[in-house]
């Protein structure tokens, strides 16, 4: 009988449209917690303070949340590398085993890594925006200012406020993206889940969407979630060591598809 892994490794070997799904969990191999595991940040922190309208409203969060990030406590830091999760994710690109990544992260690892197609949902830390021109800065740009004295960091262009270009509680989420990760999903033949509790929407429709069309669906996720059932394949283990194990037995099947 072959093992999960195999039968991942045949299903990618096989794919003509395959498509992976990340979340927090592929990054925590990185170093940055998650949000819903054992040491996730809402175990740390208030959810309902880290909301879009009270960036918006109070002066006092954003000199928190400026803070936090000039500390280092933010998803804009920038010590944080790629781990061999992200690598096996850009291997499979590039072996043409799945099309691209569509990712809930705003750590923008999957690209640093050699991912060239990645749908962010959330958008990305990487980057700050003007609320009210959409001008946009790299985040250490306007960083530098915070740490030179400025403690809530305005527009240059306008006086709008600053945030990172992340999606918060109580903001929409990029209709275009989210079109093209539908568009995805229902042309996927072969759905690989990595890392995500599947508890947010939209999230946790897409495999739906990809299951009903046919796809075969595979999820590598440390703890089970609600939707393990619809699963072909479900393995409870590390994102990195697990992936790395799928591109492997990849490359032992079809060593015409060169990584
Ligand atoms: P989540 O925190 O709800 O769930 C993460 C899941 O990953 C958990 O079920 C956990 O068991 C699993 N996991 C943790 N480490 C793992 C590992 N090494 N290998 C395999 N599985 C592992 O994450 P979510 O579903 O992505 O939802 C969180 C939301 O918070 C997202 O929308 C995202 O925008 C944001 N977020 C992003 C980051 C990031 O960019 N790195 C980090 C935290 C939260
Ligand atoms: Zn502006």
């Amino acid at each position: 009988m072959s093992s999960a892994i195999d039968r991942i490794a045949e299903w990618a070997a096989q794919a003509q449209r395959g498509v992976a799904f990340t979340g927090a969990g592929i990054s925590t191999e990185s170093g940055i917690p998650d949000f819903r595991g054992p040491n996730g940040f809402w175990k740390r922190n208030d959810a309902a303070k880290f909301t879009f309208q009270n960036y918006v409203a109070d002066p006092e969060h954003r000199k928190e949340r400026w803070r936090q990030a000039v500390e280092g406590r933010s998803f804009m830091r920038s010590d944080v590398r790629p781990n061999a999760g992200h690598t096996a994710l850009a291997n499979l690109e590039r072996a043409g085993a799945i099309r691209g990544v569509i990712t809930q992260n705003i750590d923008g690892l999957h690209q640093e890594s050699g991912s060239t197609k990645v749908l962010e949902l959330h958008g990305t830390a990487k980057k700050i925006g003007c609320l009210d021109c959409g001008e946009r800065w790299p985040a250490p740009v306007i960083l530098e200012r915070v740490v030179a004295g400025e403690d809530d960091p305005r527009c240059t262009y306008c006086g709008g406020i600053l945030k990172s270009a992340t999606i918060s509680f109580g903001q929409q989420l990029p209709e275009d993206v989210v079109e093209e990760a539908h568009r995805w999903s229902l042309d996927a033949d072969f759905f690989l889940v990595v890392g995500s509790s599947l508890v947010v929407s939209p999230a946790n429709g897409f495999p739906i969407v990809a299951k009903r069309r046919g796809a075969k669906l595979a999820i590598v996720n440390r703890e089970p979630t609600d939707l393990d059932d619809i699963f072909d394949e479900v393995i409870h283990d590390d994102a990195g060591p697990t992936l790395t194990a799928i591109v492997e037995r990849l490359e032992a099947l079809s060593p015409r598809r060169p990584l």
